[in-house]
């Protein structure tokens, strides 16, 4: 029977008709949502009862240079009358992506060699998983096919992304990961490094994935995919010479190295890419989010010189390239991204973010270093987490209950102070990514109200004996 809404509100209508991702399903339709956002400007997004919030995570980590930025809507709706799609497969070409391509290769660190679109960092990831079976299979070498990635990890939904993200809430249920997938142990230095110096912590890591490879056998892998700084898993950066000491093990054995720059490509980290500015060395590099900050759905694998000889060398065996998305080297996307990357230039965001960065990283510490239920406040430039825990002992950590929702707690508060951050999966950490242009006011506002909320939340956990 068809539904007439005429007389519900949107957050009535949302709740009766919307499945949300990453959302508690029946709860949802239960109560609804808590917001509903009409407008963005900057780092303000407003709800329909004209309230603000500053958005202190860029939506998912994505809305780098802000919302509302004209330069991009001017693209968008230029590039639409102009030419509002064209394809690219068998060779057919449009001017954007061609020109985007190009600007990726040129910013890209050494090595990188062709671009190839997507529409989302899952698809652009599960396309990385492609290439490195299709890059084998043209070698002859059909068993190295496995790929490691990391626990807490984080790189899609996709079947095969959501096995590498290595938290379990996008496993149950799904039947995932499918068997390919390896995990190894990632650089939490609050939980698994515990006491140890970053030359032991990163021996330590070391050590664990050259015991995965020698279990496995190194003639059965493919590829490893790193975040450079991990963002959904916890916001965490590896230890001093983490990444020179893993990368001499993927080299040692023929493993490909993919870094998974969704998150921080394009400014994030104060640098234009992480792997650069950590050193990472990477075969193939991941981007979306950041790479149009979000104004139009838009990925890309860029690939390294040594895989494309291979692709396009012994790959030919298999014809025409048999992969690619309708909506590959989309113009509209391409012409978002071009106007993005010129704000960011222009704005000489990379600067910004370095400096806004040192002062979010500052007063996070400040408020919360020393707070009775903080495990850890890590982070680097404007990215940046608080990790809540019980308490901190000799021996390690001690994690709250899940059941008391400490992280999940601690955002609703921040909410109704008009502030949105995000809790991160499994664990109570609550996470920072800001747009760029977010002012330092909008700072200290943000930290002001988490604070506040962290202090309501101690209150109650005190109040029932959880504390
Ligand atoms: N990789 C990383 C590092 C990410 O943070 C994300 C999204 N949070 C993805 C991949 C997946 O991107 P998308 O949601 O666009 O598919």
């Amino acid at each position: 029977m068809a539904v007439s809404s005429s007389d519900l509100s949107t957050a009535e209508i949302d709740r009766k008709f919307v499945f949300h991702p990453f959302t508690m399903l029946a709860d949802h339709e239960r109560s609804g949502p808590p917001v509903v956002i009409t407008q963005g400007k900057g780092a303000v997004l407003t709800d329909e009862r004209g309230i603000d919030y500053v958005d202190a995570m860029a939506g998912l980590w994505c809305v780098n240079v802000g919302y509302g930025r004209s330069e991009i809507a001017d693209a968008l709706r230029d590039q639409a009358n102009q030419l509002s799609y064209c394809h690219a497969f068998s060779s057919m070409s449009s001017d954007k992506p061609a020109l985007l391509a190009q600007r990726l290769i040129d910013m890209a660190p050494a090595g990188m060699s062709k671009v190839f679109f997507g529409n989302s960092g899952s698809d652009a990831n599960d396309t990385q998983v492609k290439l490195v079976w299709y890059y084998n299979n043209a070698l002859g070498r059909p068993q190295k096919k496995k790929i490691i990635a990391r626990q807490r990890g984080y790189h899609g939904v996709t079947i095969m992304t959501a096995g590498l993200t290595g938290l379990p809430g996008l496993h149950a249920g799904f039947d995932l990961p499918l068997p390919m997938v390896r995990h190894t142990t990632a650089p939490r230095r609050l939980w698994e490094g515990h006491g140890l110096t970053d030359a032991e912590f990163t021996a330590k890591l070391v050590a664990d994935l050259e015991e995965l490879i020698a279990r496995e056998g190194a003639d059965t892998i493919g590829a490893m995919i790193m975040e450079p700084v991990m963002g959904a898993g916890g916001v965490i950066a590896p230890p001093e010479g983490y990444y020179a000491a893993m990368r001499d093990v993927l080299r040692r054995h023929d493993i490909l190295l993919i870094a998974d720059e969704v998150i921080c490509g394009f400014g994030r980290l104060g640098a234009m890419f992480g792997s650069e500015l950590l050193d990472m060395q990477p075969d193939m590099i991941t981007v979306a989010k950041g790479l149009t900050s979000a104004y139009f759905p838009l990925s890309a694998c860029i690939v390294g010189q040594k895989v494309w000889d291979v692709l396009s060398g012994a790959g030919s065996q298999f014809g025409a390239f048999g992969h690619g998305y309708t909506y590959s080297s989309h113009p509209l996307g391409a012409a978002a991204a071009l106007a993005n990357l010129d704000l960011i230039d222009k704005e000489n965001m990379l600067a910004r973010v370095a400096d806004e960065g040192a002062h979010m990283q500052a007063a996070l510490r400040a408020a919360f270093a020393d707070h009775p239920l903080v495990g850890e406040v890590r982070g680097q430039a404007l990215i940046g987490a608080v990790e809540f825990v019980k308490e901190v002992r000799d021996t390690g950590p001690v994690a709250f209950d899940p059941a008391l929702k400490v992280a999940a707690r601690i955002v609703k508060g921040a909410l109704d102070r008009g502030v949105i951050g995000r809790a991160l999966p499994s664990a109570d950490t609550v996470a920072f990514s800001p747009p760029f242009v977010i002012q330092r006011e909008e700072i200290d506002r943000s930290v002001a109200a988490f604070r506040d909320a962290a202090d309501q939340v101690l209150a109650e956990l005190r109040g029932s004996g959880d504390a």
